[in-house]
């Protein structure tokens, strides 16, 4: 096995028969580990780099074979009540094989480039069927550059249709090193005004801009479409969503894709101990169709995923 083949990522999920991660049927790959904390993430156990556990209390029957195995003390099981001390957890796994109800399981495994490749290549009969290829995504996918570049270059090489979804914020050489390798980014946007976007993802989005500018300005580069995921009264305003559209009129970006609100993310900070500060209503379709008009008057054309 060659070098690149043998780097290994860390990651959280992986989906063979994915509809929404670019064109066709994809297989995408969830890595591990976002430099953002945006408050409506629904995909909390992406943001940690490193994997940890997750506990879903309505499977639990207290029976204390979670305490019983963990070496580090993690679990205080009593009747009806079940405590975990997550700040000494290693992620062992030792709890997850002892409980048998399934109410433990781990978020975060590794592979390396070549299984993932290969895994890729097993599908190729159903990409060549729908258009599809292979997507990766996050987490963050410049996080782990390297293992990004070893998989997306492995799968080109074999003739597979590659795309990658990324927040933008990482260093532009990091963002450009992926794209020789790369048909399709999937660049997600979320709010113009600086102030808005380090209340509600923790971060700047002065890099993120600027790449999306870079990217716009590529000649021969790949096929870019803008992301935004609408939240009510945080992104899906007016003003912001004007403001995106005014950034990509001016970057030369003119594919658009508004995903409407998604409420159903509760559930998983519960599992993994967070709080989720985020409850509002998904946005209507009258309201959908009016911001894609409203994109088409400027010369972009916006579907709705
Ligand atoms: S082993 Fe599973 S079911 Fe038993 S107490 Fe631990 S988490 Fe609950
Ligand atoms: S994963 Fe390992 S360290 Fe963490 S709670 Fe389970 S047994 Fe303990």
């Amino acid at each position: 096995m060659s070098d690149a083949l043998a780097l290994t990522g860390t990651l959280f999920d992986l989906d063979t028969f994915a509809v929404h991660d670019g064109p066709g049927i994809r297989m995408t790959v969830y890595l591990k580990g976002c430099p953002l904390r945006c408050a409506w993430c629904h995909s909390p156990e992406s943001q940690r780099a490193a994997p940890e556990l997750a506990y879903t209390a309505d499977n639990c029957v207290y029976c204390g074979a979670c305490a019983a195995a963990c070496a580090q003390g993690v679990h205080s099981v009593s009747h009806g009540s079940h405590t975990l001390a997550r700040e000494a957890c290693l992620a062992c796994g030792a709890c997850v094989a002892a409980c048998t109800h399934r109410a433990l399981s781990l978020k975060g495994y590794t592979a390396t480039a070549g299984e993932i490749i290969a895994r890729a290549d097993r599908m190729r009969p159903f990409f060549s069927a729908s258009g599809g290829g292979i997507t990766l995504t996050g987490g963050e996918v410049t996080l782990q550059p390297a293992f990004s570049q070893a998989v997306l270059a492995g799968c080109h090489q074999r003739g597979l249709h590659t795309a990658i979804e990324t927040c933008g914020a990482c260093s532009w050489a990091v963002l450009e090193s992926l794209l020789p390798h790369t048909d399709l980014v999937l660049y997600d946007l979320k709010l113009i005004d600086d102030d808005a976007h380090r209340r509600w993802t923790g971060a700047s989005n002065r890099q993120i801009l600027a790449n999306a500018r870079r990217l716009g300005a590529l000649a021969g580069g790949p096929a870019v479409q803008v992301r935004v995921p609408l939240i009510p009264g945080i992104t899906d305003t007016d003003a912001n969503l004007d403001a995106i559209l005014a950034l990509m009129s001016s970057a030369g970006l003119t594919d658009l894709a508004l995903l409407p609100y998604n409420p159903s993310a509760a559930a998983k900070y519960d599992w993994l101990g967070r709080a989720y500060a985020l409850e509002a209503e998904p946005q209507t379709p009258e309201q959908l169709a009016a911001w894609a008009l409203r994109a088409a008057a400027t010369g972009i054309h916006a579907t709705i995923d």
